[in-house]
């Protein structure tokens, strides 16, 4: 490219863009700028910007942190016991106690997959898309609402409950084998 040519292409590219800004100037009820964030264009129902887990409805299947290509969503959790599964959504069972459910935001590449295989459908991807922050630690969002007192008391009933299991299973393995043996057969196992 010559010297000339690329003064002229870059006339010429300019003009082009100040074509476009006026076209877009004079057609009414465009919007060529707005006074954010004290206004703001409205998002469309399917965009997809930050995440939410309804916490109460999540079950801890895991299913969408295996679903993340990313790995942004780390779930911590544990056994409950049977007195404590609930139902939700009228089909689905709580079966364990998720004592973590963080999603780091800024990893998340807002694919949505993670929202597709959840069973109760309580992720979903909400409209919020300004949340900037200063320390990108702001970013991971923590959706679980135990309290750690009872987090500690449910592994401790857990525990519990596993020691009594190991116990009842060795009592019956020692009883099995304080059982006497059969007599022996006379005919030698034969007919
Ligand atoms: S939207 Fe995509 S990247 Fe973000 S958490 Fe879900 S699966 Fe992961
Ligand atoms: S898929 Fe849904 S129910 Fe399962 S752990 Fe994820 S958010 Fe919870």
């Amino acid at each position: 490219m010559g010297y000339f040519s690329d003064i002229v292409r870059g006339v010429k590219t300019t003009l082009i863009g100040l074509g476009l800004t006026a076209k877009e100037m004079v057609q009414p009820g465009h919007i060529v700028t707005i006074e954010y964030p004290k206004k703001s264009i409205p998002v469309p129902d399917t965009g997809r910007y930050r995440l939410h887990n309804h916490f109460d409805d999540c079950i801890g299947c895991n299913q969408c942190a295996n679903a993340c290509p990313v790995s942004c969503i780390e779930i911590v959790s544990f056994k409950r016991l049977d007195k404590d599964v609930e139902t939700v959504k009228e089909t689905q069972k709580k079966r364990l106690w998720v004592e973590k459910f963080d999603i780091d935001m800024s990893k998340c590449m807002f694919c949505g997959l993670c929202t597709w295989p959840c069973p109760t459908e309580c992720l979903t991807m909400t409209k919020v898309y300004d949340y900037s922050a200063y320390d990108f630690r702001d970013h991971i969002y923590q959706f679980s609402n135990h309290t750690p007192e009872q987090i500690a008391e449910k592994k401790a009933e857990l525990e519990a409950w596993n020691a009594e299991q190991a116990a009842k299973k060795a009592a019956a393995a020692a009883a099995a084998a304080a059982k006497p043996a059969p007599p022996a057969d006379p005919a030698g196992g034969k007919a």
